[in-house]
């Protein structure tokens, strides 16, 4: 299993790679030059169908729902620890599909790794509760899994944003079938093969791939699916929240956000600008919960920008896994078009370019999906640039007054996924905290996150949330059940 490799990736159905029926390919390219990588089958309506066949019958008869969860947790923490052994095979094949440096695929997988073994220790302790109730009755709740889960997954974070959801499914005691980006499939097939070797039965775990439209689609509407989680655009959200809701399935949708930053006047300016840095910068920007929109406060706008420039510039740009590379290209042709799309037009709306505005200048990375680091000031709010998700390596940069202002433009965007806030003054920050309308706040550092806290949009940023304790029971039905004990017995 390399991505140099003539043999194709295929879909991984039954615990096994199988080639899609229709037998099409595609081939995937190096974002970082644009030529051929690899090749990976393309699935089709009948695939996902196998896949969906496949996993309801191992969800009937495997015995992976039916013991007490001690199994689940075995498996799954050998999982996580097959993962960490070959860490470096699978932070490279990531590197290789998606662009970023591998360093922050070394991060990723680590995560899931962290992500694997959180939810292996929850697999033993799905429990319901008793609950008081008049007479001599008994009535307690089971916390049972769902079924079938369908987990349609983004191309930014691939793995990681595929395990996200799928550990806690799978702990809980579900069936998965995982549909990956059509860029970047390559870790998820990877990871159900080492799912497999660490004792997943046949059947838990499939991938399909193949377009969002077509397998993606038909995943949702078989009548086998009993849970959807999508990460992705806002756009294809809406359409597979149309879809779940025709067979009523329950439903978390993880979208897109437009991450303020609010800089207050007493911020530790060289640490703000590190975490303005690195919280946009990152992944070249293909982050849902980028912080994207810096609003600093107008006493300390120079001295932050020209820290947060001076960052921008020196990043170094290259292919993923040469040495010391900081940013990597974008994932596509189509991601570069797009993101320079909302620089042109913010200029021309008369935003000043601070640093970058455009594909990278060193001739080596010219065939790449390369976009500086770039800065944006002077861009009205009603632009799409700062209204808009871009994801890619671009902020925008206003000022505010006071911290009314900051509050009222921190807030009008229809996202409303994680807001950043650098202050000394801990009262403010937490006031402040209250008031932003996000799933997520972080204060005085860049977006970060643990498996063990919830990760939650709000408005146009999502439904539902996943990570914490809680995932687990969302991958749940609870069921209530009284027993009458007979008749009550009189004292005496
Ligand atoms: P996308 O919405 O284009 O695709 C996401 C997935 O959905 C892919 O697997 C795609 O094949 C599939 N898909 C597309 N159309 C479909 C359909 N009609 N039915 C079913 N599936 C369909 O998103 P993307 O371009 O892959 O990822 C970028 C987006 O993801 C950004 O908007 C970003 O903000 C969002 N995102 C959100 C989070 C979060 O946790 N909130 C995390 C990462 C990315």
């Amino acid at each position: 299993m390399s991505p140099s490799s003539d043999a194709p990736f295929e879909l991984f159905i039954g615990g096994r790679d199988v080639p899609g029926t229709r037998g099409e390919r595609q081939t995937l390219l190096d974002p970082s030059t644009n030529e051929p990588l690899v090749q990976a089958a393309v699935g089709s309506n009948d695939d996902a169908r196998a896949a969906m066949e496949s996993a309801e019958r191992a969800f009937r008869e495997s015995n992976w729902a039916a013991d007490d969860g001690a199994r689940r947790a075995k498996a799954l923490f050998r999982l996580a620890g097959l993962l960490e052994s070959r860490l470096e095979s699978f932070a490279l094949l990531e590197t290789r599909n998606m662009g970023k440096p591998l360093r922050e695929s070394r991060g990723d997988l680590g995560y899931v790794v962290r992500t694997l073994e959180y939810f292996a220790g929850l697999a033993d302790k799905v429990e319901g509760a008793s609950i008081p109730v008049p007479g001599p009755r008994l009535d307690y709740t089971i916390r049972e899994p769902l079924g079938v889960t369908v987990h349609i997954a983004p191309w930014n974070y691939p793995l990681l944003l595929a395990v996200r959801s799928i550990a806690p499914a799978l702990a809980a005691g579900n069936a998965v079938v995982l549909k990956p980006a059509s860029l970047t499939p390559l870790t998820a097939i990877a990871f159900a093969r080492l799912a497999k070797e660490a004792g997943v039965p046949d059947g838990i775990l499939n991938v399909v791939l193949g377009s969002g439209a077509e397998v993606g689609e038909a995943l949702i509407s078989d009548a086998r699916c009993r849970s959807v989680t999508f990460t992705g655009s806002g756009e294809v959200g809406q359409r597979i929240a149309e879809l779940a809701a025709r067979r009523l399935v329950p439903l978390t949708l993880e979208l897109g956000g437009k991450g303020p930053v609010v800089v207050f006047p007493d911020a530790d300016l060289d640490r703000a600008a590190k975490g303005i840095g690195y919280g946009i910068f990152q992944n070249a920007g293909q982050m849902c919960w980028a912080a994207s929109r810096l609003l600093v406060h107008e006493s300390v706008r120079d001295p932050l920008l020209e820290r947060v420039r001076a960052i921008a510039e020196q990043l170094r740009l290259g292919p993923g896994t040469a040495d010391g590379i900081e940013m990597g290209p974008l994932v596509s042709r189509e991601q570069v078009d797009r993101v320079l799309g909302y620089v042109e037009e913010a200029r021309a709306e008369g935003a000043q370019v601070v640093s970058g505005g455009g594909r990278a200048t060193d001739p080596s990375l010219a065939l790449g999906n390369f976009v500086r680091p770039t800065i944006l000031s002077g861009v009205p709010d009603s632009a799409r640039a700062v209204q808009e998700e871009i994801f890619g390596p671009v902020l925008t940069a206003g000022t505010f007054a006071d911290v009314e202002e900051a509050l009222a433009r921190a807030n009008a965007t229809s996202y409303g996924l994680l807001g950043t806030v650098w202050t000394r003054d801990l009262g403010n920050a937490h006031a402040f905290a209250r008031r932003l309308e996000c799933g997520m706040v972080v204060v005085n550092e860049a977006p970060i996150t643990f498996p063990q806290s919830p990760f939650a949009g709000t408005k146009g940023s999502g439904v539902g949330f996943e990570q914490g304790r809680a995932a687990v029971h969302a991958y749940t039905r609870e069921k209530n059940v009284l027993l009458n004990l007979g008749p009550a017995k009189r004292k005496g």
